[in-house]
């Protein structure tokens, strides 16, 4: 099986019935590229920038960061890199940003939240991304979107860095795009509203599917609540999907369900246009969507959406898709 694997590392990844998806990796840093590139990823779908700041005793500089980025974006060779705006809080924690202690973490000062008040770091960390960006393809993500606020702002906020560092003479490209992490309910709801202001959507079904089900990731008493295949996340992800379409915008997504073989030929179905995952999981994923008609995943949408529990879901694509 391997070696099947290995014969598809330069093919694109096309449906039985001839529509490309897009299959990307999830990095934490730089050193992961070259097992992007050995597993045939056609993009980074997330590069999750939280490592660059953690396991040390104080932010890295803005050189740092551009360095790390810079690496990222040649190194990829023009194929597309999400770059994902400081994801820290909840279960990462910066011990040398002395935040107070929150009784709910999960639900409290992270992200996108934090860099909106602590500008200097966010600002420090989109320069170097706006000095990377002329090395290669960038898009730049903003994580935990809540409000279209908050998207305005972080969005208002990237371009007064932009219009700062042309204005010194620093070549910055016009071609980045801006899209936002859907992985809390209220963004999933007002896609639509999204979808008129957002170059893409990717969504975060690890965050997605916590908040949806009120069951944290991270503890084993409540995960049986945690249900990526539950109706009611399908029913979310369908609705992104189809509002980001109606603008003309893609969607990805980037959660652990993306590289999952049983979530895959209800994603095609649903129209998802990107898929990240573990580098490892790209080839088996190819291998997958080769063999699967997007038509005949798209037939089962409405099927599948009407369904009542999260086990008839996974019975129905064990059985119609032949998963394991
Ligand atoms: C997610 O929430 O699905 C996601 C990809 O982000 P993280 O796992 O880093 O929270
Ligand atoms: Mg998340």
């Amino acid at each position: 099986q391997k070696a099947e694997w290995a014969k598809l590392v330069n093919e694109p990844t096309v449906s039985k019935d001839g529509q490309h998806v897009e299959l990307a990796a999830n990095i934490g840093t730089p050193k992961d590229v070259k097992g992007v590139i050995e597993n045939g990823g056609e993009a980074v779908g997330l590069y999750r920038t939280e490592f660059l700041y953690m396991g040390r005793d104080q932010l890295p500089t803005e050189d740092e960061q551009f360095e790390a980025y810079k690496a990222v974006l040649t190194n990829m060779e023009g194929k597309p890199v999400v770059v994902r705006t400081l994801d820290i809080g909840g279960d990462k924690e910066l011990p040398y940003l002395h935040l107070p202690k929150e009784m709910n973490p999960f639900l409290g000062f992270r992200a996108i939240r934090l860099c909106l008040e602590e500008q200097d770091i966010f600002r420090t960390q989109l320069r170097a991304l706006l000095r990377a960006s002329v090395y290669g393809n960038l898009r730049i993500m903003f994580p935990m979107i809540a409000t279209l606020d908050e998207f305005r702002q972080a969005k208002a906020v990237l371009l007064e860095e932009k219009a700062a560092l042309q204005s010194k003479g620093t070549a910055v490209s016009d071609e980045i795009e801006i899209g936002i992490m859907v992985e809390i309910p209220s963004t999933a709801v007002m896609a639509d509203s999204f979808a008129k202001e957002v170059d893409f959507f990717s969504i975060g079904t690890n965050d997605l599917v916590q908040y949806t089900m009120a069951a944290d990731r991270m503890n084993e008493r409540v995960s049986y609540l945690y249900q990526p295949y539950n109706p009611a996340i399908l029913r979310l992800i369908t609705m992104v999907i189809e509002a980001a379409h109606r603008e003309g915008k893609w969607v990805g997504m980037c959660g652990e369900m993306a590289g999952d073989p049983i979530a895959i030929p209800i994603l095609l179905g649903l129209g998802l246009d990107e898929f990240s995952m573990s580098a490892t999981s790209i080839l088996p994923a190819r291998t997958q969507i080769l063999n699967l008609s997007k038509e005949e995943a798209a037939s089962y949408k409405e099927k599948i959406l009407g369904m009542q529990t999260t086990q008839e879901v996974i019975d129905f694509v064990k059985t119609t898709f032949n998963v394991e």
